[in-house]
């Protein structure tokens, strides 16, 4: 029976370069179920493999090459290793993240910047908090139901946004269409609609509905979850009713395009970093409180720093790992200044420790000192 090609001590397979070129991982796979030997095919380009016959695509995952004997496309072993945890029936799960992360080594070698340059794969990736002001309706309850259907527009697409960001840095960003295609299909199942993100210390990581539409359309991503009849619920209905709250989803980027020096544009008059995001694996999206200052125009904004970067702050092993890993020396000296008012300026958590992820850190809303109004 064919077996995936996963030796780490395969050389060849991991000498060989790395492929920067865009990802489709659909198309690799129906290039092999074209081939006239599909199950080495699907062998040599997949890291994943599950029960039954090996001829056919099902019994396959984690595509990352674009086809037998090509180099690890980097964008797809990014894809493949953000799905592996949601990837069902593996029979040799172990030995696929070994794989996938000796390549993952491969990529970070080859795209380790020369000493004192900032590196140039982009802004993070992982831990990104996007939202949007009009994202939030509630619509009447259906016949019978006593509660109603929040709904809307999480996200939208092709609209620059300008990421203004301790944590992420300063660049443009848009979704492409399609960016959510991959994570509706397979992730939603594991998706939660939690208020501001799990962290409201009275709600905390509730549910407050099932997602009962989740779809790309024209504009972005339209969703629909009717509100469960609970206390904490009935609690944010006259807010919601108020229109006070955003909408809001942390992602994780899978696939992008990243622009380190655009031309100066209409849109891009100082030709900062442009990032178009491909593809990326939502986990949980929901109703948030807008920060002031993030304007009353329509669009996407990052809320990273409101709540990714404070539970870092509240997490000294985290903190320093984020600093080990910031993308930037000018985000590193505003992350030691913000950790020391912090630590001056925060009431101490009695010894709780915030390495939970189920628990809610407190919610510190921190401000990009640079941000312009
Ligand atoms: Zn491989």
């Amino acid at each position: 029976m064919p077996r995936p090609n996963l030796d780490p001590s395969d050389l060849e397979h991991f000498e060989r370069a790395i492929d920067n070129g865009s990802w489709d991982g659909g198309a690799a796979m129906s290039s092999c179920a074209k081939s006239s030997t599909p199950a080495s095919c699907y062998g040599a380009i997949c890291a994943g493999k599950r029960a039954g016959d090996s001829s056919k695509q099902d019994a396959w995952a984690l595509p990352h090459h674009a086809r037998p004997g090509a180099p690890a496309n980097a964008s797809g072993v990014r894809n493949a290793l953000g799905r592996l945890p949601q990837t069902q029936g593996l029979i040799n799960r172990a030995a696929a993240e070994a794989h996938l992360q000796a390549h993952m080594k491969q990529i970070q070698a080859a795209s380790k910047p020369p000493a004192g340059q900032p590196r140039s794969d982009g802004p993070p990736r992982a831990n990104l908090i996007r939202a949007i002001r009009d994202g939030v309706a509630l619509r009447a309850a259906a016949n019978g139901a006593s509660m109603p259907t929040l709904s809307g527009h999480l996200a939208v697409f092709n609209q620059w946004t300008e990421i203004d960001s301790i944590f992420e840095g300063r660049f443009l960003e848009q979704l492409a269409p399609g960016a959510f295609s991959q994570t509706i299909k397979e992730d939603r199942a594991s998706m939660r609609v939690l208020f501001q993100h799990g962290r409201d210390p009275q709600i905390g990581n509730k549910p407050l509905g099932p997602i009962e539409e989740l779809t790309e359309d024209k504009t972005g991503v339209a969703y629909a979850a009717p509100m469960l009849d609970t206390s904490y619920n009935r609690d944010l209905i006259p807010g919601l009713e108020a229109g006070l709250y955003g909408a809001s989803f942390r992602f994780e980027v899978l696939e992008q395009d990243f622009n380190n020096k655009p031309e100066r544009s209409d849109y891009n008059p100082e030709g900062i970093p442009e990032r178009t995001v491909k593809s990326l694996r939502m986990m949980e999206f929901g109703p948030v409180t807008f920060p002031a200052y993030a304007g009353a125009t329509a669009g996407l904004r990052s809320l990273t720093d409101e709540f990714i970067f404070a539970a870092f702050l509240s997490d000294p092993e985290r903190l320093r790992q984020l600093i080990e890993s910031a993308p930037t020396s000018a985000a590193l000296s505003q992350v030691a200044t913000l950790s020391r008012k912090a630590a001056e300026g925060q009431p101490h958590s009695h010894g709780e420790s915030h390495s939970d992820p189920d628990r809610p850190a407190p919610l510190v809303v921190i401000r990009n000192p640079n941000r312009r109004l």
